[in-house]
């Protein structure tokens, strides 16, 4: 079985968390500051706040933002269902908008009409690892004063005009899922420029607990309060190790990840009925996904016919708003965002992952060829 993503884990990412494990300092130590410095640097971003997952970045993001009840933050409805759900996490409202039909990202020129007066961020997804047009996002944001997120949990490593996924919003969320770029297990971390956010979204992750240094003094070692509602968000130091090893890797690894995409772009170039999504020539792609099209061949008969010969093809995503969670909460439902309902029936994510081999690549290749044909 060739699977869709797959992990990179080399003998001394194994020693590197062995040596923490032995060290006694499991969580909360020196590894989680290192890796947060090491991430931001990479990213060009000034902070970096480790966490749990991306999920949890997505969630401290909102928090930061001070998102509530009553405000409103759009989301493109291509994307995992996380991007939406921290909105509702805080009592916020996900609106849904449509992407562009080419690339699948959030259209830019949809977003306007959706913009209320309890409008306050727009979260953008670079679907696939693509970073979305951010010279017009950021007019938008701007313009309407509103917050831009990043949910750059397909693009570490992406970039945008020369700028650095991590740095092209005011918050970046990142995951750390054995699928996506660089894998801690589970984990997840959130860039920005802002110290007060980065405050507050270290004090999030801590369930909402601060220790100020002057109290302290005053009343010893053992103070701390309570400032707000937070959550245990944080990550340890053995899956910080972990990332930092894997951290090392990336950029080669993504170099990898684009020599496979271009082999798919030539090899599919001669087959009408298979559509690479558009790449614009302002991004360097990060290819957490390689997504085609289908065109005249029903998608689901090409699903199973990958499947049964071995290659791990899947479909990413069902367009959130259709998800039963959001159309009985927020009655969203088919006919809302038609770009993505249209693009969700024909689109399959093929295997893409830097450990593919030249052979498993033209196995894809050729599986692909027959059963478009088959
Ligand atoms: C993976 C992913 C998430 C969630 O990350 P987890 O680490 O699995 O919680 C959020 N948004 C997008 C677009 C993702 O791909």
């Amino acid at each position: 079985m060739i699977p869709y993503g797959r992990q990179s884990i080399d003998e001394a990412d194994i020693q590197a968390v062995v040596e923490v494990l032995r060290s006694g300092w499991l969580t909360t130590g020196p590894g989680v500051e290192e890796f947060e410095k090491v991430f931001a640097r990479f990213v060009e971003a000034r902070h970096a706040v480790a966490v749990s997952s991306g999920t949890a970045a997505l969630h401290a993001a909102v928090y930061a933002l001070g998102i509530g009840p009553g405000d409103e933050v759009i989301v493109p409805t291509m994307t995992f269902a996380a991007t939406a759900n921290c909105v509702v996490f805080q009592g916020g409202t996900p609106i849904f908008a449509d992407v562009d039909p080419e690339t699948l990202l959030i259209d830019p020129d949809r977003i306007e009409d959706l913009i209320t007066p309890r409008t306050r961020a727009i979260i953008a997804v670079d679907y696939a690892g693509q970073p979305c047009d951010y010279e017009a996002l950021e007019g938008i944001a701007r313009r309407r004063g509103l917050h831009l997120v990043d949910d750059a949990c397909h693009a570490l490593g992406a970039a945008y005009r020369g700028r650095s996924v991590g740095s092209l919003a005011g918050l970046n969320c990142f995951s750390f899922h054995p699928v996506k770029h660089i894998t801690t297990g589970e984990g997840g971390m959130i860039t920005t420029d802002d110290p007060e956010l980065a405050r507050r979204m270290r004090i999030f992750r801590n369930h909402g607990i601060t220790t100020d240094h002057r109290e302290r003094q005053i009343h010893g070692a053992w103070f701390y309060e309570m400032t707000d509602l937070g959550y245990n968000y944080r990550l340890t130091d053995f899956q910080c190790a972990l990332g930092l090893r894997q951290l090392e890797k990336l950029s080669g690894w993504n170099t990898r990840r684009r020599e496979v995409a271009k082999k798919y772009d030539a090899a599919f170039r001669d087959l009408p009925s298979v559509a690479p999504l558009a790449v614009t020539p302002e991004v360097l792609h990060a290819y957490h996904l390689y997504v085609i099209r289908l065109q005249g061949v029903d998608r689901d008969g090409v699903f199973q016919a990958l499947r049964a010969t071995g290659i791990g093809v899947n479909v990413h995503y069902i367009p959130v708003h259709l998800h039963p969670f959001y159309r009985r909460r927020f009655g969203t439902g088919p006919g809302l965002c038609p770009v993505a309902e249209e693009a969700f029936g024909r689109i399959l994510s093929l295997p893409m992952y830097p450990g593919m081999t030249d052979e498993d690549v033209e196995t894809v290749i050729a599986a692909v060829d027959r059963a478009v044909h088959g």
